[in-house]
């Protein structure tokens, strides 16, 4: 299809999406903001008890989204005819308090938990673990990233060393060169320096803990790493995990280098070059010793599918988290119910909503899938167990959208892309916002990582062209001001806290139902078009989806 055939079958699909009102699940092919109303304030009722996995709210939510998939008129769309994807899921702890410490010339400091140090239970399958004066070895960034050119290890052994490495990516401080500037690519962020390490054959990573390269404080750092740990249950966890992983803050690391007869700072100026080599930390070396209590909990992912007419093996996939916070501490009102109305209310609203519409049109050429994913919130674990067991190759996923907490603050002439640069779905979204005369608003903090921080990014990891498209925000009534204002206080008083509730009173949903208007135009296209979108060529996703690129014609 031309571009301009394109444009005006968009122009006419434009036509039809205004938002109407619908009174059954089945027919109408219009955005109904009733229809996304009503299953927001169903799935975040005090009765869903916050849609925590592997309890009654989990049953509850889970029945209810299949129930509304079959009233829509989409087959099921899971394993062997079902509607869901079990998601064996394990949970370990650290029993008791880990004895930690680190030794240079001689001499043993003891580190303590949460205080100078932040050690996650560990994530193989051991129920104990005892590492007794592993060699401390600096590795800089971390990093090895082939299309750049870039090794932080020169191929050096790693067997049985604990690794010190810095967060964020070797450009983020100087604000340019190969990996983006400020901006995050995913070798900044934890979750890459750990998978990195299990790679190297590292027995542990130690993360220096630095605000500004992290982004957030020492206290978000304990709290997420003292606690429970969540993993989708693995053929081989040491493909992923060291057996330690963990963070140090900065002044600890600091003293070891010092007294390792080296200069962090000076260290860190060389880590950001790419003559960068592993630095022995002198005779500094690790131990750590804790016992730890595992055990496996299950939850699962609901698929639905409309097959497509002449290319059923070709997906688009559309995505949201069902699962929320569930039942946690009281805030000051005596509320214990982690509503999670926008976080991710809107999402399964918006992904029911989804199917309905295409559900009720001409099926299109490629097959549709409407997935819901479980336990995003313990480290979208629901969608990375989705792209480690995809149902439908990925090589043949065409594109994919990840909806996850959505504004209600009525409609807006822009909507924000997170992670913005990484793939060329953003101009189509662009041609399908001009034709509904909307813009699209790049990411506005792209140095804090958020692109590797929901669903999609299980499988853009893994080369699958992902777009998170979220609510725009220069609203029609207030402009920037007020979007800005709503994002602010959404984030303070609501967010992940029992007050993220449905308001009928305050909350205006036409924003919402445009959204959907138009990621409901955009995969359309994609489905009836013989289109291959792809991560652009300054992407760390490129290469791995070009690998894959001759099973595509
Ligand atoms: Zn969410």
């Amino acid at each position: 299809m031309t571009r301009y055939a394109s444009l005006l079958s968009l122009l006419a699909l434009a036509a039809c999406t205004a938002a109407t009102v619908a009174t059954t699940d089945r027919g109408s092919t219009s955005v109904s903001v009733d229809r996304i109303a009503s299953d927001i304030r169903t799935v975040s009722s005090d009765a869903f008890l916050g849609r925590a996995p592997a309890t009654r709210g989990e049953e509850l939510t889970t029945v209810y989204i299949r129930d509304r998939l079959i009233a829509a008129g989409v087959q099921p769309g899971g394993p062997n005819g079902s509607w869901f994807q079990e998601v064996p899921l394990s949970q370990s702890d650290i029993v008791g308090t880990p004895s930690l410490s680190i030794t240079v010339n001689g001499q043993t400091t003891p580190l303590q938990q949460g205080e100078q140090i932040a050690i996650r239970a560990s994530m193989l399958d051991v129920d104990r673990v005892d590492l007794q004066n592993a060699p401390l070895v600096f590795l800089g960034y971390g990093v090895r990233a082939p299309e750049r050119s870039w090794d932080d290890f020169k191929g050096e052994n790693m067997r049985g060393k604990v690794g010190v490495v810095l967060i964020n990516d070797p450009d983020f401080e100087t604000g340019q060169g190969d990996f983006g500037g400020k901006a995050m690519t995913y070798y900044g962020r934890w979750t890459y320096k750990y998978e990195e390490g299990a790679r190297q054959g590292l027995a542990g990573v130690l993360v220096v803990h630095e605000t500004a390269p992290a982004s957030y404080g020492w206290a978000t750092v304990k709290n997420s790493n003292t606690n429970t740990m969540f993993d989708i249950v693995r053929a081989n966890p040491a493909e992923v995990h060291p057996l330690v992983e963990g963070w140090i803050q900065r002044d600890e690391a600091v003293r070891i280098f010092n007294a390792a007869g080296q200069d962090f700072d000076a260290l860190k100026r060389r880590a950001q070059t790419r003559e960068f080599r592993p630095v022995p930390l002198g005779n500094a070396t690790f131990s750590a010793s804790y016992q730890v209590r595992r055990q496996s909990i299950r939850s699962k992912n609901i698929l639905g599918r409309l097959a497509g007419t002449t290319h059923p093996d070709e997906t688009i996939l559309y995505g949201a988290h069902w699962d929320h916070l569930g039942i946690g501490a009281p805030d000051a009102r005596g509320d214990s119910v982690y509503n999670g109305a926008v976080d991710n209310g809107t999402g399964i609203a918006a992904v029911l909503e989804l199917s309905r519409i295409f559900a009720a049109g001409p099926r299109p050429q490629r097959s549709i899938v409407f997935a819901f994913w479980a336990a995003e919130e313990k480290g979208l674990l629901g969608s990375e167990y989705y792209a480690s067991n995809p149902v439908y190759p990925l090589e043949k996923t065409v594109a994919g959208f990840n909806i996850d907490a959505l504004s209600p603050t009525g409609r807006a002439r822009d909507v924000s892309v997170v992670g913005s640069g990484q793939t060329d779905i953003e101009d189509r979204l662009q041609v399908v916002l001009a034709a509904n005369n909307r813009t699209m608003t790049p990411d506005a903090s792209p140095e804090a990582g958020y692109f590797f921080r929901s669903d999609h990014f299980p499988m853009a990891k893994r080369g699958v062209p992902m777009l998170y498209m979220d609510s725009g925000i220069d609203l029609l009534t207030g402009g920037t001001a007020a979007g800005n204002a709503f994002d602010q206080a959404y984030r303070r008083d609501a967010y992940h806290q029992p007050a993220d509730e449905y308001n009928p009173a305050t909350w205006n949903l036409a924003g919402i139902a445009e959204d959907v208007g138009v990621l409901h135009q955009l995969g359309m296209q994609l489905a009836n078009s013989r289109e291959w979108p792809n991560y652009r060529t300054t992407s760390e996703f490129r290469p791995v989806r070009d690998k894959s690129v001759s099973t595509r014609r």
